[in-house]
């Protein structure tokens, strides 16, 4: 056996023993998505970087450093996609989906970002994407986070909290990042070479800093909330009075400003303390310039993005248990002629039951050997064809899990069977 090869850092196996975990909020957000009226889009993992450093952001941490940007074999820069947002907006004008229609679209799939891999925080990670293109809102605002809390609800996950702002316009914020230029040079001997960087190209990403030597300079800074145009005020308002009606509970916090360029007007986060140093779960906001930036018409857009990992290790961190589908009856044979219809039963067996999981054993040895399988299968009943059973057109049924006699059964009375064993499971 030679050296086994190991996987590239910060790059994840989902194992099976996590699936039942995934397929939960994979299936929930989809279902919410089906009935709000969304509709799935599927992009590329690939494209141009000049996508992404024309829409993220020349400034950002995610085009500054988290990029995987290659050169392709003829020569062109192509980097993997670090979020979604820029590719679905690309598709849409691309493919005309934007031409006097409004768009609700969500999508889901691995990004990938040169981060420092630790706790919730990987190089290749999931996210589910949400994307309302052609909403002035506010009332899309609203929807699309009234969306994310009814996931939360149906994970019977409690931590997440809403936290809400305005960035206003781009040239409301333009007076804004004056100020807090201003407001940051007075004090430029504190700040750290990262907020000395972020004062020159995006005074605003200095609020985002984690640096806690920093937190009572950023506390007494200028606030957005003070620059904000009264169109902006009016949208956000008006927001919070939806949310209100709704009974979302939420807290405005005029320090976040998020990472990425595009945003405009409502920006949020879902915030937990239960993943360690990572606390956003769910981000996203207004893009009213991206589109127009892209090529488009002026064109208003809302989104947001969740952590697949995230959602899925805060289930655990909140000890909701999600159970995995164990196979129903594992089926078994003894002997040479009964093993060769196994399969013929099975599928017998598959049709008539489609909801339930079937399995069959594939590895034969003697019926002992088989019967541990089945039970270590978590099965709830063996099914077993031997030559008594085929004489009779029947198959044996041995319980696993309780203390019942062994019966043999038809195949309609096996069914129908099963069939009731299953209606009275969870
Ligand atoms: P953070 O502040 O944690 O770096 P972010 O602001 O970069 O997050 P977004 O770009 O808004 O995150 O992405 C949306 C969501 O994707 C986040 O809320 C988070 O749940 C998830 N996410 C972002 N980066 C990672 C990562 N490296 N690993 C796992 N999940 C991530
Ligand atoms: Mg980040």
């Amino acid at each position: 056996m030679g050296d086994q090869i190991q996987p590239i850092r910060g790059m994840n196996d989902v194992l099976p023993d996590s699936r039942a975990a995934w397929a939960t909020v994979e299936n929930a957000a989809k279902d919410i998505f089906e009935a709000y009226g969304y509709k799935r889009i599927r992009i590329p993992a690939l494209e141009r970087t000049e996508l992404f450093s024309r829409s993220i952001g020349e400034t950002t941490d995610i085009v500054q450093k988290e990029m995987y940007t290659f050169e392709d074999r003829n020569g062109s820069s192509i980097t993997l996609r670090p979020e979604a947002t820029a590719g679905i907006v690309r598709a849409g004008l691309n493919n005309g989906l934007f031409h006097n229609k409004q768009q609700k679209l969500w999508c889901s799939g691995p990004m990938f970002r040169y981060e420092k891999p630790q706790k919730a925080r990987y190089r290749q990670f999931n996210q589910i994407d949400v994307e309302a293109i052609g909403f002035p809102g506010p009332e899309v605002d609203a929807e699309l986070i009234t969306m994310s809390a009814q996931l939360w609800g149906r994970l019977g996950l409690e931590s997440p909290r809403l936290m809400l702002n305005s960035l206003g316009t781009p040239e409301a914020r333009a007076v804004y990042r004056e100020a807090l230029k201003d407001y940051f040079s007075e004090v430029i001997d504190s700040l750290d070479p990262e907020s000395l960087n972020r004062l020159e190209r995006n005074p605003l990403r200095i609020l985002d800093s984690k640096n806690p030597d920093l937190v009572d300079l950023i506390l007494n800074a200028p606030e957005l909330s003070d620059y904000l145009d009264d169109d902006s005020k009016f949208h956000f308002d008006n927001l919070l009075k939806m949310l209100d009606s709704v009974n979302i509970d939420y807290e405005v916090n005029s320090r976040l400003v998020r990472g990425l360029d595009y945003y405009s007007r409502t920006v949020f986060e879902w915030v937990t303390d239960k993943l360690g140093a990572q606390s956003a779960v769910c981000s996203g906001g207004r893009y009213d310039g991206l589109v127009s930036q892209l090529g488009g018409r002026e064109t208003p857009a809302i989104g947001w993005a969740l952590g697949v990992e995230r959602v899925v290790e805060l289930l655990d961190a909140e000890q909701l248990t999600v159970t995995e589908q164990l196979p129903e009856a594992y089926l078994v044979a003894e002997g040479e002629y009964p093993r060769s219809l196994l399969l013929r039963v099975s599928e017998e067996l598959r049709e008539k039951l489609p909801n339930a999981c079937i399995s069959m054993d594939c590895m034969g040895g003697s019926l002992k050997a088989q019967l541990r399988r089945a039970d270590r299968s978590g099965a709830r009943f063996a099914l077993i064809l031997g030559m008594d059973e085929l004489n009779e057109g029947k198959v044996s049924v041995k319980a696993l899990r309780e203390d019942t006699p062994q019966v043999m059964l038809n195949m309609y009375d096996l069914a129908s069977m099963l069939l009731g064993q299953l209606e009275k499971s969870p």
